[in-house]
């Protein structure tokens, strides 16, 4: 069982019953899920948290599940990595990584989302799941509909990176590729939903979906000793992610499990498809879909937010900012991130250290604030984005002169002092 009062309308705050809806047929502002937090508030503190599943079902009383995690079982509780090197690099003496890049099963954070709204899925009696996707949500739609043994169908944008397709095709999902932009597949599979009655992971079954995204702020929170950080900046596409880490944070604090939180939510978005940063900027709380989005983060390239607004708000509320990443920002900071902290991001994530070490030049970060980065995806799933920016391997003959002759020509050995540490 669990503690799901029904559905809130965010705008009007009208009450739904727990069922497959995501608008309000009166003002047609956005669905939430709603709970009993006095109930959860008797069961859930920090020993009972600990003393949980080292995933994100640790934090099951705030997820909008009824029965058992019948999938996506071992999905979250990813590394914080205290970034020294990284940190050394930019300035700042307490730099976190939350890294993402290791989620399972397809490494990167929508499978949060997704071990939730498959589970709802079958709850609901569905027997296919399916999405829009810009690459990450297909793979994991896929990989848990595998697992739930539930039929999937994945909406793609054509033109997506090889191994974002590959990773979906691989678990015998039906991969549909469409020639146009996210914003139209999204459209399409709005009428497919329609007529169909599939659940469509982020759209008809959105409310329930979206809640899986607090488990990375709830992570944030616990692995920094119950503590919420100063900063943290988040990779925006819908708009969802950013939103939802704020509420885990404001949750955990009306649960009396934070004392206080006072962290700034930054919004970080590619240059060439950035409506949420352009609001950001522009200190106006309407935001501009842009037509034809235009970046190598395609994981990104959402150009007409479900949850821009929101996102907005949060910023704003939170005292944050937003910065954008040129393409070839996001390639030098994926690899100054590899280089540094040992860590292959996806695009995303060299949008994101892009994005923060703009705002450390502003002062916007300061040096001892306590920051985390968000590394939402996996670097080998966007390989084309740095293979032609890379040192090529070393080409020899099979014999030691051929190597000392290449030696020769490779850039000094250094190192050897280890990684730096407290002091
Ligand atoms: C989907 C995605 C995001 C953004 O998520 P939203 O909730 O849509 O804002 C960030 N990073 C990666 C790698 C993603 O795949
Ligand atoms: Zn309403």
């Amino acid at each position: 069982m669990g503690y799901v009062k029904g559905l809130k309308c965010r705008e009007c705050a009208r009450p739904y019953p727990t069922k497959p809806l995501h608008v309000c047929e009166f003002c047609f502002g956005p669905l939430e899920v709603d709970y009993d937090y006095e109930a959860i508030g008797r069961i859930v503190n920090r020993r009972a948290i600990e003393a949980g599943p080292p995933n994100i079902w640790r934090y099951r009383p705030l997820l909008p599940i009824e029965g058992e995690a019948v999938v996506g079982r071992y999905c979250g509780f990813t590394p914080l990595v205290r970034a020294r090197n990284l940190g050394k690099a930019l300035g700042l003496t307490n730099l976190y990584v939350k890294n993402d890049t290791v989620n399972h099963p397809t490494l990167s954070f929508k499978d949060r989302v997704v071990a939730v709204a498959v589970i709802k899925a079958l709850e609901f009696g569905f027997p296919v799941v399916a999405c829009a996707s810009t690459g990450n949500l297909a793979n994991s739609v896929a990989a848990h509909a595998a697992e739930g043994g539930l039929t999937s169908f994945v909406f793609i944008p054509a033109d997506l990176e090889q191994g974002k397709v590959l990773g979906t095709s691989i678990y015998a999902s039906n991969v549909v590729a469409v020639e146009g932009t996210y914003d139209e597949v999204n459209r399409l599979c709005s009428e497919v939903a329609d007529k169909y009655g599939w659940a469509f992971v982020n759209i008809n079954i959105r409310p329930y979906y979206a809640e899986g995204s607090k488990t990375f702020g709830y992570e944030i929170a616990e692995q920094l000793g119950w503590r919420a950080p100063d900063h943290i900046i988040v990779p925006a596409a819908g708009g969802s992610l950013i939103t939802k880490v704020w509420k885990g944070l404001q949750e955990f604090h009306r649960l009396g499990l934070l004392p206080t939180v006072s962290t700034r939510m930054h919004v970080a978005q590619a240059a060439g498809c950035g409506p949420i940063v352009n609001a950001v900027k522009a200190g106006s709380e309407v935001i501009r879909p842009v037509k034809q989005p235009r970046t190598i983060a395609k994981s990104l390239a959402i150009g007409n937010p479900a949850d821009g607004y929101y996102a907005f708000k949060v910023v704003k509320d939170s005292g944050g900012t937003g910065e954008h990443a040129t393409d070839d920002e996001i390639v030098e900071c994926m690899k100054m991130l590899a280089a540094t902290e040992g860590i292959f991001a996806e695009t995303a994530g060299g949008v994101t250290l892009a994005a923060t070490r703009k705002l450390v030049q502003q002062g916007v970060i300061g040096r001892d604030d306590v920051t985390v980065i968000s590394v939402t995806g996996n670097g080998l799933k966007t390989q084309e984005a740095v293979a032609g920016a890379l040192r090529v391997p070393t080409s020899i003959k099979p014999s030691l002169t051929s190597f000392d002759a290449a030696l020769a020509q490779l850039p000094p050995v250094s190192g050897g002092s280890g990684p730096p540490r407290d002091s």
